[in-house]
């Protein structure tokens, strides 16, 4: 039997797997081998993909975070003037930098991001508080997790379209969709409005020792061990939801990877880091070239 064939008839098996929570950690996808879903060995990353923080410099971490909402503008991954990405500057990574409520993407200048401390219990009374959702989210993400350095959460056009299917699993078609094998949260369904202390405090719990989550009816969260690490994590995230909906959108049959290979493509990302930082240091020429006013 094909595996496209089986990766089709098992859309009802990871549906079946989403527990009340909403929740489908890619362990208990796992689970669902029996019924011929995802490979249980595939589950990896986390700890040796967040260990070895980087030097801490905020100047440096302003710039970067600032070209990651030029960049997110430039890739169409934004939406609005909503959506929200975070970078961690203190050693225990609740004192973290946002973008100032309702900034496009675009605009954003390293000098305007909000410094923020995720024990503050008064943020949101300050004439300068983020978006309600943005606190909830990142300020939850930060509080509990030191190792998310820089959490970037949007909702862009190809990955919002797959997590509004029954199974929004990434097949492993190529190389970047094989990069998400084994390794994302797929959360089935929001557990409330993100403006909800609890909806964030949910979605931190799920990503907690995970780098990607997909969340059902909302948009995607990914984190890294700095801001070029998680750019390059929702680049690639982008990229393979748009190969899946694309090659979905023709009607025939996919053609996944088997296991084993899946298995292997997606364990030679995690020797690829050098190259994300790379992709993101280009990324950053190309604004200085066209307008390096991000670094303002
Ligand atoms: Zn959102």
């Amino acid at each position: 039997m094909a595996f496209g064939t089986r990766w089709t008839q098992n859309f009802g098996a990871a549906e079946s797997a989403m527990v009340p929570s909403g929740l489908v950690p890619t362990t208990e996808l796992g689970q669902t081998d029996a019924m011929g879903t995802i490979d249980k060995a595939a589950v990896f990353i986390v700890e040796d993909e967040l260990s070895g923080f980087e030097e801490l410099d905020e100047a440096q971490i302003r710039v970067d975070l600032a070209a990651a909402f030029r960049l997110a503008a430039r890739f169409d991954l934004h939406e609005s003037v909503a959506n929200h990405f975070s970078a961690a500057v203190s050693p225990d990574g609740k004192q973290f930098l946002c973008n100032p409520k309702w900034r496009h993407f675009s605009l954003v200048r390293a000098s305007e991001l909000i410094l923020l401390d995720a024990d503050d219990p008064s943020t949101m009374e300050r004439p300068d508080a983020p978006d309600p959702s943005a606190w909830c989210i990142h300020g939850a993400i930060h509080q509990r997790i030191p190792a998310a350095r820089a959490v970037l959460h949007c909702h862009p056009p190809y990955a919002s379209a797959l997590i509004g299917l029954a199974d929004p699993t990434i097949p492993p078609l190529d190389q970047a969709t094989a990069r998400f094998w084994g390794r994302t949260v797929y959360d089935s369904e929001m557990g409330g409005p993100p403006d909800d202390p609890a909806e964030g405090a949910r979605v931190a719990e799920a990503i907690e020792g995970h780098s990607v989550m997909m969340m059902g009816n909302h948009g995607v969260t990914v984190v890294g061990e700095s801001v070029a690490h998680a750019f390059e994590e929702l680049y690639y995230l982008e990229r393979a939801c748009r190969t899946t909906v694309l090659a979905l959108s023709t009607g025939r049959p996919l053609s996944p990877m088997g296991d084993d290979l899946a298995d292997s493509v997606a364990r030679m990302w995690t020797r690829s880091a050098d190259q994300g930082l790379a992709h993101f240091a280009e990324m950053k020429n190309i604004l200085d070239r066209d307008d390096p006013s991000y670094r303002d």
